[in-house]
Order: structure tokens, then C-alpha cells, then sequence
């Protein structure tokens, strides 16, 4: 028989898939729940997709009420781009590179983060040839 994964019966599991979502290291989470790192990146392996997919939707919506607001450059729309356009959520379904899948979305999520906190003027030095005619105002087209 299968042995149970013990994040998915901890009693806090909605709050520790919260914060795998809002990218907390995986060592942190495990710390403040009293788990062991290894069941805690299991877990996020094997719930993988999902929160991969919560996670692009979340850094959507961040990037859209920013475009509204009229905070968001091109570099966060980029970066957004490159986040949503990945196959990672695939590779961590399938277990494929996973440290190396979920370090370039972490990455990217970072990157999406710093973009959104610099403003319009934000960096697109890290974003090479991605989408660079990109531009706030294709998220509010209807
Ligand atoms: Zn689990």
C-alpha cells in the first residue's frame, strides 16, 4: 500500500498550499508546520500542476490590476508572458525536472514581483527577445 502523504492530512494543509502558491521556500514551510522538508516537496510534486496553475493565475491578476492602475510595464507583462507560456506545470506534473522546472517558475514569479514593485520604468534587461513589443495596454483590450 501507498504510504499517505503527510501534508495531505496535516491539518493545516490549506494554509501550507497557500503558501507553496505565494512561493515561501519549501524549508520555511516545513519549519513553521513541524513537517520535514522532504514531505513538504514531495507534496508540492505531487499537487504540482495545480499549484503551479494557481499561482500563474494569481501573478495574472496581480499584473492586470497594476495595468489598470496604470503601474504595470512592459517588463511585468513580459514577465507574465514568460510565467503563463512555460511547460513547467507539466514538468512538475510529470516529475520531470522538477528543481530545475520549479526554480525557472520561481524565477520568473520573482522577476514578475520586482517588475510589478519598479513600475512602469521597470528593468526588461532579464527578458532578452521575450514578446518585446509587449505592452500593458494588450491586457485591457476587450
Ligand atoms: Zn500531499
Amino acid at each position: 500500500m501507498a504510504r499517505q502523504c503527510t501534508v495531505c492530512t496535516h491539518p493545516n494543509q490549506g494554509k501550507i498550499d497557500e503558501a507553496l502558491v505565494s512561493g515561501t521556500a519549501i524549508r520555511d514551510i516545513a519549519g513553521q508546520h513541524g513537517l520535514a522538508k522532504s514531505a513538504v516537496d514531495r507534496h508540492s510534486t505531487h499537487i504540482g500542476t495545480a499549484l503551479v496553475q494557481a499561482a500563474q493565475r494569481k501573478a495574472e491578476l496581480e499584473t492586470l490590476a497594476a495595468a489598470t492602475d496604470g503601474t504595470a510595464g512592459s517588463a511585468a507583462v513580459r514577465e507574465l508572458l514568460a510565467l503563463q507560456a512555460s511547460d513547467w506545470a507539466f514538468m512538475v506534473s510529470r516529475g520531470l525536472a522538477v528543481p530545475y522546472a520549479r526554480e525557472r517558475f520561481d524565477g520568473h514569479r520573482a522577476a514578475l514581483a520586482r517588475a510589478l514593485a519598479d513600475g512602469p520604468d521597470a528593468s526588461e534587461e532579464g527578458l532578452r527577445n521575450l514578446a518585446a513589443h509587449a505592452d500593458p495596454s494588450l491586457l485591457l483590450a476587450p
